[in-house]
């Protein structure tokens, strides 16, 4: 009874509150000090190892069928970066490409170059439209826009200019899109061959996923429209590459100085998929140039310019 009494002594209750604030305040020290000696590492400059941050593989093993629903993009809380440090861990390492005497509108953007994230737009608005370009690529616009409608053809703008963000945003939405079609496609099992044999599904990781999106959506800061010089065009037809303007581009836009920035023959080159909606502006001398000598951007950066 004494010991009771002498616990809930307002002076020993006191005393043994201090220990304990002694205590936790020691403990915290002593993890400061560890944490200054073994710093985590976190740093994704550094050239990071190909295993993904995040256990991505958990929801494979769900072969119902209704997880692909509540995937989601999650990411290390230690990761933090911006825009493609990201992907850094899935082999995509762009180097900043080179603001050459060639003119800004030969920049070349694609899976290997980066846009320096203060590169400059000058940009103009589509008129009747929130979509905007460089500024002389919206004349050069304008021009073959009006011309087509002489032909009574209709070259929709699409998109133009987009942030580094709102290059993520799509970048992602595709990796989402392709992650939910590998989880339905392993829930719903393998397959069989032409000879009846059984092919067992395959677990895509993160890694080829995300490196099989940048071969249809650029990665953030590697688009020509984060540069404001391609624009995506579309018509009445949804399947644009049998509509009239598609044709009518393939036959006409190197004369207003744009070319298909992802053309189907040049896919290994570009590293994208064909593209027949995406028009990048480069100027009618090396549009005219690339179209009579069949060249897609990369090849006659390398080969003419050089
Ligand atoms: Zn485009």
């Amino acid at each position: 009874m004494k010991k009771f009494k002498k616990l809930f002594d307002v002076n020993n209750f006191r005393k043994i509150l201090f220990r304990i604030f002694v205590g936790i305040i020691a403990f915290s020290l002593i993890g400061y000090i560890f944490s200054l000696i073994f710093p985590r590492k976190n740093n994704p400059s550094a050239y990071p190892d190909t295993t993904p941050a995040v256990d991505k593989l958990t929801y494979w093993s769900d072969k119902n069928g209704t997880v692909a629903k509540d995937i989601e993009f999650i990411r290390d809380s230690d990761y933090k970066c911006e825009f493609i440090e990201e992907y850094f861990q899935y082999g995509l390492l762009p180097k900043i490409t080179k603001i050459s005497n060639n003119g800004w509108n030969l920049l070349l953007l694609n899976k290997n170059n980066i846009l320096p994230t203060n590169y400059e737009v000058n940009l103009k608005q589509i008129t009747g439209t929130s979509i905007r370009l460089e500024s002389p690529v919206v004349d050069a616009f304008n021009s073959m826009y009006f011309d087509a409608t002489k032909v009574g053809l209709a070259l929709t703008p699409y998109s133009g200019y987009r942030t580094f963000e709102s290059q993520r945003r799509l970048f992602e939405n595709k990796i989402y899109a392709l992650e939910v079609e590998a989880a339905s496609e392993y829930a719903n099992g393998g397959s069989y061959d032409a000879q009846g044999n059984y092919i067992e599904p395959v677990r895509k990781d993160i890694k080829t996923i995300v490196n099989e999106a940048a071969s249809y959506v650029c990665t953030p800061g590697c688009s020509d429209h984060n540069a404001g010089l391609s624009i995506d065009i579309v018509s009445q037809n949804d399947d644009f590459e049998q509509s009239e303007e598609y044709k009518w581009l393939c036959q006409n836009a190197h004369n207003y100085g744009f070319v298909l920035r992802y053309p189907s023959d040049k896919e290994k080159i570009t590293g994208m998929h064909f593209q027949p909606y995406c028009w990048r502006f480069v100027g009618i001398n090396a549009a005219k140039e690339m179209k009579e000598k069949n060249l897609c951007l990369e090849e006659y950066l390398s080969s003419v310019l050089k």
